[in-house]
């Protein structure tokens, strides 16, 4: 027991590295029982419904995201979705949805752009790989 809560803090501080605490303190997220998704009759008439109907551990939404209860500890998870709020902060919510609806749309969610860049980042957090500022790295992607 001592050993897990050891390496889920040492993972904290790790995580605390990509992030800076600035944006750390402007960024939420709400455990919940229900991921919260867009279920309207216009994104399904425009192709969604594949994307509205998967089963999915985590949703953000500009500075907020949404997480079921067995990936609230989960730090990947947290990470993940983190490089997400970066995403619509860096384009604002409205490019963000464009964007995220049309990769979406042309691509699938599997090799999306904006997911395979949060995969990708979090992929990295989790092998403990070298640390770089994750805001200015995305920023300087788009
Ligand atoms: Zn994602």
């Amino acid at each position: 027991m001592f050993i897990k809560e050891y390496a889920v803090i040492h993972l904290l501080a790790n995580l605390l590295t990509f992030y800076p605490h600035e944006f750390l303190k402007t960024a939420f997220y709400v455990v919940v029982e229900h991921i919260p998704k867009p279920d309207f009759a216009g994104l399904r008439e425009i192709g969604l419904s594949d994307f509205i109907d998967m089963d999915v551990a985590g949703i953000t939404y500009k500075n907020t995201y949404y997480i079921l209860p067995h990936v609230a500890r989960n730090l990947r998870v947290h990470f993940h979705e983190l490089a997400h709020v970066v995403q619509w902060r860096e384009l604002g919510a409205h490019a963000f949805i464009m964007r995220y609806i049309n990769e979406i749309q042309t691509c699938g969610y599997n090799d999306a752009p904006f997911e395979k860049m949060a995969y990708k980042l979090d992929a990295h957090f989790t092998i403990n790989g070298n640390k770089f500022n994750i805001s200015d790295y995305i920023t300087q992607q788009f």
